[in-house]
């Protein structure tokens, strides 16, 4: 190859990330992700392991021993819960309220289990009646849903459906992947069993690791299925009872082994991502729950009402919307990817497009992590006024900067 071969120097252009994900990353994100290498069994390693797994618990406001990084996107949390929870033919019950819903049940039916959906309009969500109602009828071993599908930006309510799960001994999962550090998620007091998260929405980092917590019975049903690998099994180990978990990456039987005192082999730690995903947390930490949540629901409201001051009209029922992405209808006419293309273009500014029933249809705009601040809000407000007023779409000019500055102090 000759060195014209090689392409340029690695140079991304500054963009400001404000879809539905990924967000740019906290300064403080990118520089723990350069810091050294250190080998997987170094003592400072799994010193950070353990450091990471006690942040996650003040993170996921648990007491869940079973707390720990899955190596992959938020995605392979989803997997690695379905796959080590669900046996073929077992039944799961999941609500559909947008395109995450259809995701974990693809991912239950490809792990064998029996799928039954609550199927909800895009834009609603889920009642605890229809959950009851469909729990008591199908009888599953696993409830999973989705709090925030930022498909349709909506968050679904948790904190009834736990005590029914309980009532009825159904383990109840979550993705709570865009809403976490957004919005409140009470793991241990709604009685979630599972629940699987990423890093490039609120928490303000990379995608490329996934944060999960499980429940101490939940960690019993996955490790009923323990097989430990051949060439690592030593006298003392005990076989599971039940089907060997159809994954060997995203067996979290043998994952929490590897976490644990015994320190099993198995994959090698993504040690660049686990300094990241480290940093993630004490971000959060030290900012505290309650005025992250708070400075998500500010940017987020700051948003929808410059939007609809502007004179755009929100999708969804907005009783239920998340704190840190709105939906937006496209004005008629107009056509959607050519604005988002204009905002990259002359702004650097990525807004989202929609997926399913809603392509072509809405945007989603996100204020999330690092980007859930005013100057964030208001640069896209008057970078989308602007494009639009270029397409010669009727807007209330200079409205939107006005009505998002009114939910900030001066
Ligand atoms: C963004 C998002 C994900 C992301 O999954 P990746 O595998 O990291 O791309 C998962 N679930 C929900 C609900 C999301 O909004």
């Amino acid at each position: 190859m000759s060195t014209s071969d090689l392409f340029e120097t690695l140079d991304p252009p500054q963009r400001l990330l404000m879809g539905p994900g990924p967000i740019n990353a906290y300064p403080r994100v990118h520089q723990a992700i350069s810091a050294s290498l250190i080998g997987q069994y170094d003592p400072v390693m799994t010193g950070y392991m353990n450091q990471v797994q006690s942040l996650y618990r003040g993170v996921f406001e648990t007491n869940n021993q079973q707390t720990l990084l899955v190596n992959g996107t938020a995605r392979s949390g989803i997997e690695a819960v379905l796959v080590s929870v669900l046996q073929p033919g077992d039944k799961v019950l999941i609500p559909v309220i947008g395109r995450f819903g259809h995701l974990l049940c693809e991912i239950a039916k490809r792990v064998g289990a029996q799928v039954k959906t609550i199927d909800i309009e895009w834009g609603e969500v889920c009642s605890p009646e229809q959950v009851e109602k469909a729990i008591k009828a199908f009888q599953p071993k696993l409830f999973a849903t989705v709090q925030g599908d930022t498909s349709t930006t909506m968050n679904q309510p948790l904190a009834e459906i736990g005590e029914i799960c309980q009532r009825h001994g159904v383990l109840f999962y979550c993705d709570a992947t865009a809403s976490i550090a957004g919005n409140e998620l009470k793991i241990d007091e709604w009685h979630l069993d599972a629940v699987s998260v990423g890093l490039q929405k609120c928490l303000g980092g990379p995608s490329g690791s996934a944060p999960i917590t499980l429940s101490d019975r939940c960690a019993e049903v996955i490790n009923r299925r323990k097989h430990i690998e051949a060439g690592i099994r030593a006298a003392h180990h005990v076989e599971g009872c039940d089907a060997m978990i159809q994954s060997n990456y995203f067996d979290l039987a043998m994952i929490m082994d590897y976490w644990g005192p015994e320190r099993l082999n198995h994959h090698t730690e993504s040690t660049s991502m686990l300094y990241a995903a480290r940093e993630c947390a004490r971000l959060f930490l030290e900012e505290g729950v309650d005025k992250v949540i708070a400075r998500h629901q500010q940017a987020g409201d700051a948003m929808a009402s410059g939007l609809q001051a502007m004179g755009l009209t929100l999708f969804g029922n907005q009783q239920y919307k998340m704190n840190n992405v709105v939906g937006v209808y496209i004005p008629q006419g107009i056509d959607g990817d050519k604005v988002r293309q204009q905002l990259q273009q002359r702004f650097g500014i990525e807004i989202g497009t929609s997926f399913g029933p809603l392509h072509g249809k809405v945007w989603r705009i996100g204020t999330m992590g690092y980007n859930a601040r005013q100057d964030c809000v208001l640069t896209t407000l008057v970078a989308l006024e602007s494009i639009l007023l270029k397409y010669k779409v009727k807007v209330s000019s200079g409205q939107a900067v006005l009505a998002a500055m009114a939910h900030y102090r001066d």
